[in-house]
């Protein structure tokens, strides 16, 4: 084999890998609910999968399952599929701060209170300082 041919062969095998890794980026940004993907794994490889794997959920996906749910709201089995899947995206999902309030427990009256509150809102006794 000269050397030209090498070079030429090279550049077929690292296209086709390329290309290979495009694909899977494509197919973890779609699953996701975004549109295309494919420049991730196709220009950064190994890299680009990273940085999709890591990237949370598009927010209209959680429109589109939403929206599959209403469509058959007979099928109970499909609803269970569905929701599963909305259970595994918000687990995965990184919780914002405003989504989950902080809160304390009285230790009188093991009421739930506003983790910023002062006073416990149903029996009046103060929190301790922390
Ligand atoms: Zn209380």
């Amino acid at each position: 084999m000269s050397g030209s041919e090498v070079l030429w062969l090279s550049v077929f095998i690292s296209l086709v890998l390329c290309c290979v890794l495009g694909g899977i980026t494509l197919r973890i940004n779609e699953s996701k609910g975004y549109s295309g993907g494919f420049q991730w794994g196709f220009f950064l490889g190994i890299l680009g999968i990273v940085i999709v794997a890591c990237r949370p959920y598009e927010i209209s996906y959680y429109y589109e399952i939403i929206a599959e749910l209403k469509k058959d709201p007979q099928d109970a089995q499909f609803q269970d599929s569905m929701l599963t899947k909305l259970k595994n995206i918000s687990s995965e999902t990184p919780k914002s701060s405003d989504s989950v309030k902080a809160t304390k427990r009285c230790d009188y009256c093991d009421a739930v209170n506003d983790a910023n509150s002062s006073f416990c809102s149903k029996c009046g006794k103060s929190f301790k300082r922390q």
